[in-house]
Parts: structure tokens; C-alpha cells; sequence
């Protein structure tokens, strides 16, 4: 009786190893200690939930096909590319600085003597200000990602939109003298998240940058970092570099806000790669190669 037991409970320890080492060669126990890892980052970092839902948002391709519907190619064009280039380019884009990332991220680029862009909000304290200055200083492009990045106030009105946008350039020229001359909207010019404070406003704040002589910019390749509070570093390296190669000049949308400190430890693997693969880095600028989402017609 004694060994019939001992030989069922052997028989059951050999059943779990098996089940074990099956799961762990298909994968499913990495991606359940990978969840668990994101879902324990997600509770640390639960004060800056609001703020990755919104970040969710700068997301885009089914909302391109979303745009053509809803706008019916009548008030806007989706989609508007142009100056487009035939070198191989890429342009690395930073949204929702400055923080303590914007920093390494600047350390990186220049240890690879690259330039990039970044999409800043307003921020007053010391330190924000050097960031803005060090970016400047280093040759990187800053553009308006508005001021406050709240969707509610921002998107409710025109008035609002400019009031925040205008803070943000008056910032930039009192403390840093620099005329801010390109911008990007939170959440793309094509977000339908603006559509809860006020249906169809993107036409309206389109057309308003297109008569400041600003320049906005969305993007042709998103690295993912804001589809999780902190994305796992493989797959924004993954997903940068698959978007990159497809195409000759890549708009490639990254973040620097406080939490994306995994876009940082990316950054140089996904810089080596397409240099290797015989990419140049540039920072945009007005004259350079342009894709909107949504861009007013006239
Ligand atoms: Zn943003």
C-alpha cells in the first residue's frame, strides 16, 4: 500500500516537472513573471496611471482609418506627407519632458553624437529650465507638446489650445530665448480622445499651427513605450526597429516622461542597430520631412 503511494506521488512529481518544463519552453512562464513584473511597476507607478491612459492614446493606426470616416476627406486631409527624402534617416522624437530621463537620454545621444527631438511640456523649477537649455545647447530641436498636456483643458476650446500652447513658447523665449517653431499634439493630430470635449476641434487647432507658421509633427513609427507605464526594454527595441526598417525616414515616437526609464536602457541598442544599417540622425525642423495625421484643408 505503502509503495503504491510513494509510487503515485513519484508519478505526480514527474507529471509537474514535465508540465513545468513544457510551459517554460512555450514561453508562458517568462510571460507570466513578465506580467507579473509590469503589474508590480503598474502599482508603484499607480499616481501615474491618468497619465499612461492618455499616453495610450498616441497610438494611431486604426484612428487613421477613424479620421477618414469622420472627417469624410471633406475639412481635412489624413495623412499629409511631404519634403519627402530619399536618404536614410532617422529622427528620434521624446515626448512629454523634461524629467530626470531627458538627462541620460541626452548623455546618450551625445556619446553617439546623434541629434533628436523633443516634444516638452511646461515645467518651472531649476531644473526643468536647465534640461530645456541643455537640449538647446547640445543642437537637439524642442517642440511644443503643449503646456499643461491636459486633454480636457486643452481640447475643450480653441482659446484653451492657444492660451496653453502660447504659455509654453513665452516659457521657452523668457528663460531659454528660443522661438519654438514645431509642436505635436498630445495623443497626434488624429486623437479622437479630443472628441469628448469638443467634436472635430483637431481641424480647428490644425489650422490654427498651420496660421502660426508652426510646424506639427505626428509619427511614422511608434516604439511602444506608452503602451505600458514601463514597457519592457526588448519590446521597444523590438518594435523601434521592426517600424524603423520599413521605411527610409522614420518619425520614430518615443517618451521621456518620469516613468519610461526602460526607453532609456532601449535607446542605445536601438541607435547602434540603424546606424549600423546605415541610417543618419536628425532633429526635426520646419523645413524638414513632415507627416501629419490630420492636416486642415483650405
Ligand atoms: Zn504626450
Amino acid at each position: 500500500m505503502n509503495n503504491e503511494k510513494n509510487f503515485l506521488s513519484y508519478m505526480v512529481f514527474i507529471l509537474v516537472c514535465l508540465v513545468v518544463m513544457i510551459c517554460y519552453s512555450s514561453g508562458i512562464i517568462t510571460n507570466i513573471s513578465e506580467k507579473i513584473e509590469v503589474n508590480s511597476t503598474l502599482a508603484v507607478n499607480a499616481n501615474y496611471k491618468s497619465n499612461n491612459l492618455i499616453d495610450d492614446m498616441e497610438k494611431n493606426s486604426e484612428k487613421i482609418i477613424e479620421t477618414i470616416k469622420s472627417f469624410n476627406g471633406e475639412k481635412a486631409v489624413s495623412y499629409y506627407i511631404t519634403n519627402e527624402i530619399d536618404d536614410k534617416v532617422v529622427y528620434l522624437t521624446f515626448d512629454d519632458g523634461p524629467s530626470v530621463n531627458t538627462r541620460k537620454i541626452l548623455d546618450i545621444l551625445k556619446k553617439y553624437d546623434i541629434k533628436a527631438t523633443f516634444f516638452v511640456v511646461g515645467k518651472e523649477d531649476d531644473e526643468s529650465i536647465e534640461l530645456y537649455k541643455e537640449i538647446i545647447n547640445n543642437g537637439h530641436t524642442i517642440g511644443n507638446h503643449s503646456y499643461s498636456h491636459d486633454y480636457k483643458y486643452i481640447y475643450t476650446s480653441l482659446e484653451n489650445y492657444s492660451e496653453d500652447f502660447l504659455k509654453l513658447q513665452r516659457l521657452l523665449k523668457e528663460k531659454c530665448n528660443y522661438d519654438i517653431e514645431i509642436a505635436r499634439f498630445p495623443g497626434g493630430s488624429n486623437n479622437t480622445v479630443s472628441d469628448r470635449y469638443h467634436k472635430d476641434i483637431m481641424v480647428d487647432l490644425s489650422k490654427y499651427l498651420i496660421e502660426s507658421n508652426v510646424t506639427y509633427f505626428d509619427w511614422n513609427v511608434d516604439s511602444t513605450d506608452a503602451n505600458a507605464t514601463t514597457m519592457s526594454v526588448d519590446n521597444i527595441i523590438r518594435e523601434a526597429i521592426k517600424g524603423a526598417k520599413q521605411f527610409n525616414s522614420p518619425i520614430i515616437l518615443m517618451h521621456d516622461a518620469p516613468p519610461k526609464t526602460t526607453t532609456v536602457y532601449a535607446l542605445p541598442c536601438v541607435i547602434e542597430t540603424l546606424k549600423k544599417d546605415g541610417y543618419e540622425f536628425r532633429a526635426l525642423s520646419p523645413d524638414e520631412y513632415v507627416i501629419q495625421f490630420l492636416r486642415a484643408k483650405y
